[in-house]
């Protein structure tokens, strides 16, 4: 790297996904697209419609192609959303007021657009009427694929990274952070966010350190500067002198070396000092990974997260594709894998051009998960068949996602039930017996488990919602992410309802949340009952040492004081002691 210039600079955020990493800075521009803005003589008007011509006829062209592609999956009813878009590309006003605009000024189209386009969407928005406000965000999606048409700029920069970047961004969708290649970045800095925001779970499964929640940084530095961030203590450091190179650099290499000693065990069996076995899963996001689960010791796929095969491509996934999906990864994995259906909505959408998910003020209380899949039966059912179909090549189980009572869980059991009849019908080999379990991480399913166990074989606990939904505490949010308390006495007390709604039910129980893969909560988690833990591939090395390096009588004193003990930071202090006093033979 080059000499660094300017004075060291210390930054504070959210320890995301651990490791350390020095490199450049490629800040991702709040402005997707750069508008070039430059004087045209009049000879150049013709030539400059014509250019604006001929993008608004490639932009039909592609929301026409877009709306074909939904029509076919979701029906005419979805569709009709791209009209909305269409329409804006018939606008008279737009049009010639662009046009009006770029002879007065004498400037380029795409300036003209910009500035015409632009006082639209600030009159919309500025009126507190809420068809008004979806025009202005119909608009803003129209001009930005019109820009990008005129200015022959990619929409998706990240899938375009320079070599050996450090990416900051004010925010990162799920989408972005799944298309991001892996081999140009060294690892990821957002303004907002927090441990469980499905960016950094993204990262964190390639095993990318990330600091999150980091305020307003992304305005304090630019782009090309150097940076050092640490994902173990949640620090940025601008411009780091060779001083603080020195001691990370010491740093990285002792953590190589304990991540390295902690990868020899990873094939041993899971099981404490005194024999009690804990089945530690994988979860992944795309079928690839799962490959890594198993060098990685995985005792199966605890959450295959299938919204990402929904993300990031140009139409959505037919069943044949989604069958061969599932099917590659019971292959790979020759274990038991758990396929989650479809958890769209939260911070997880789609861009508006794959699949119109409304726009909605609370997200994650809203359209989402089971609640969307419902009402758009082709879609579920296409995804259902596909897991049934690759049922017979491996021990295939369904779970649904956002459960929140029982009438949900028998409406999506009875359309499995109805997928089954069709390919009995059409003479397609599945599993008859496949098992079906229903994620627990809405409150109310959660203080009602009991009420569920009749309709499934098990349970696995979303601590990410549940949480959430829990504290009431956004998981995107950075400003109350502090309030974000996994060791919260509700929690262990929801925890251990779980549990014992499982246990009377006779269901298998597991976690698949992130606590699952924070080695500091582990031995709570076994101590109120959990023997089976799925989480990022990445992390199970450390789980699994901290596993085989502890008792079930000392977790079980852990969860007794856990129960009784009022304040949550309390319960942390107690666990984090417990947990270095288990590493320290590694340091
Ligand atoms: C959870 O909510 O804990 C979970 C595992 O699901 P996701 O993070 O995908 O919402
Ligand atoms: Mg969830």
């Amino acid at each position: 790297m080059e000499s660094i210039q300017g004075e060291e600079k210390r930054f504070h955020g959210i320890a995301a996904s651990p490791g350390i990493a020095h490199a450049r800075v490629f800040l991702l521009a709040q402005k997707e697209l750069t508008i070039p803005k430059y004087k045209i003589s009049s000879d150049q008007k013709k030539g400059e419609i014509k250019r604006f011509e001929e993008a608004l006829l490639e932009t039909r062209k592609q929301i026409q192609g877009i709306r074909d592609e939904i029509k076919e999956s979701l029906g005419e009813d979805e569709a009709r959303i791209f009209d909305a878009h269409l329409l804006v590309l018939e606008d008279r006003a737009l049009i010639d007021e662009s046009i009006h605009e770029m002879e007065k000024t004498g400037e380029n189209i795409e300036t003209a657009l910009w500035d015409v386009g632009n006082k639209y969407i600030a009159a919309f928005d500025q009126i507190d009427d809420e068809y008004l406000r979806e025009r202005a965000s119909d608009l803003r999606d129209v001009m930005r694929r019109l820009l990008s048409n005129l200015t022959g700029q990619k929409l998706h920069q990240l899938e375009t990274l320079p070599d050996g970047v450090i990416l900051v961004a004010r925010d990162i969708a799920p989408s972005d952070s799944a298309s991001i290649d892996k081999s140009n970045l060294k690892g990821i800095v957002t303004d907002a966010g927090s441990k469980t925001s499905h960016a950094v779970i993204v990262a964190r499964s390639m095993n990318l350190p990330a600091v999150v929640g980091m305020g307003d940084f992304s305005e304090r530095i630019n782009h090309n500067d150097v940076v050092l961030i640490d994902g173990y203590e949640g620090s940025v450091i601008l411009n780091p002198s060779e001083d603080t190179l020195f001691k990370y650099g010491k740093l990285k290499s002792e953590r190589r070396d304990i991540e390295k000693r902690m990868i020899e065990h990873a094939k041993e069996a899971s099981a404490t000092l005194d024999g009690h076995p804990v089945k530690l899963m994988g979860n992944i996001e795309v079928p690839h990974e799962a490959q890594k689960a198993v060098e990685l010791g995985a005792d199966g796929i605890g959450l295959f997260r299938t919204e990402y095969l929904f993300m990031n491509v140009n139409s959505l996934p037919t069943e044949e594709q989604q069958f061969k999906a599932y099917k590659q990864v019971a292959e790979v994995m020759g274990d038991t894998v758990i396929i989650r259906t479809l958890d769209l909505g939260g911070d997880k959408v789609l861009s508006a051009a794959d699949m119109p998910l409304i726009k909605e003020s609370n997200p994650f209380l809203g359209y989402r998960a089971v609640r969307f899949c419902l009402e758009h039966e082709p879609l579920f059912r296409a995804q259902l068949r596909a897991i049934l179909r690759a049922s017979v090549h491996g021990d295939i189980r369904i779970m649904y996602p956002m459960i929140s009572g029982v009438t949900e869980l028998r409406r999506c059991n009875d359309l499995l039930d109805r997928c089954k009849e069709e390919l009995q019908e059409e003479g397609v080999a599945f599993n008859e017996d496949i098992i079906t379990g229903a994620m627990i991480e809405i409150p109310s399913a959660a203080i009602a488990a009991d009420t569920l166990v009749k309709d499934c074989s098990f349970f696995s606990v979303g601590t990410n919602d549940l949480i959430q939904y829990l504290i009431a505490v956004d998981r995107l949010n950075d400003r109350v992410a502090h309030l974000y308390e996994p060791t919260h006495p509700a929690v262990i007390r929801m925890l251990d309802t779980i549990i014992r709604a499982a246990k009377n039910g006779k269901v298998d129980v597991s976690i698949c949340g992130e606590v699952a893969g924070d080695p500091v909560m582990v031995p709570l988690l076994i101590g109120l009952g959990f023997n089976s833990l799925s989480m990022s591939s990445t992390l199970l090395p450390n789980v699994k040492y901290v596993v085989q390096n502890m008792e079930l009588a000392e977790a079980r004193d852990l969860a007794q004081m856990a129960i009784s003990e009022k304040d949550g930071s309390k319960i942390l202090e107690n666990l984090l002691e417990f947990y270095t006093s288990r590493m320290a033979k590694l340091y």
